[in-house]
């Protein structure tokens, strides 16, 4: 299998070859396809996986064929770490493809609010965000959501664990009816199942 067979866009290729990767992985191969159709998913998938690239590389080709002047996807992971890996393997990806992506999460510093904030305004295609802090960009009213496309929720059992269910139905309620949502989890419990009840439109499933 190669990632030529996916038919994505030629300077992703090259994005996706200058990270080094020479096939996709069990993940990526089930997951590609039914994303670049536009279904909703719900993956159980561990970190190691390559669940990152498995959701990523279907976008990245969808928003290289876009215009760039909104921001049509937001990523919510439980952690500031994930958030900046994230945002970094966007980043590799994207080195290619006119694509922008800005990590959005709270910190000891203080010091990231005005650039999150201009990095909002500006329209990056791409927010990666922790909940808590998206919801305080939202709030100051300046985060524009009306025209988002793509929902991703990156390990969500944890994102539960730490108490967002609240803060990610809040976010959910300013996102378009009509978009695509993908749902990423290490565990499946009764909680999960029901956050994608409510989230997610006749969803793929995939487990590996
Ligand atoms: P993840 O499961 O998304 O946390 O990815 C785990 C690690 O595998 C990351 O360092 C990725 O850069 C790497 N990775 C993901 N997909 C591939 C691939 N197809 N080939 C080689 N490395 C990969």
């Amino acid at each position: 299998e190669t990632f030529e067979a996916f038919n994505l866009h030629q300077d992703l290729l090259a994005g996706i070859q200058a990270m080094g990767y020479k096939s996709p992985t069990p993940i990526q191969q089930q997951a590609i396809p039914e994303i670049l159709a536009n279904k909703d998913m719900i993956a159980c998938a561990q970190t190691g996986t390559g669940k990152t690239a498995a959701y990523l590389l279907p976008l990245l080709d969808k928003i290289s064929h876009a215009s760039h002047d909104h921001t049509s996807t937001l990523i919510l992971v439980p952690t500031r770490e994930l958030a900046k890996q994230i945002d970094e393997q966007i980043e590799g990806f994207a080195y290619f493809v006119s694509a922008q992506s800005i990590a959005i999460y709270g910190g000891n510093k203080g010091d990231s609010w005005d650039a999150q904030k201009k990095a909002i305004t500006s329209g990056a295609d791409i927010i990666v965000a922790t909940p808590g802090r998206f919801i305080a960009h939202m709030n100051m009213g300046y985060v524009k959501l009306d025209k988002l496309e793509y929902l991703i929720l990156d390990e969500a059992d944890k994102m539960l664990d730490m108490g967002f269910m609240d803060d990610i139905m809040r976010i959910v309620r300013h996102l378009p009816q009509k978009r695509q949502t993908l749902l990423f989890s290490a565990t499946m419990p009764g909680k999960i199942r029901e956050l994608a009840r409510k989230i997610l439109h006749n969803p793929t499933e995939i487990s590996l």
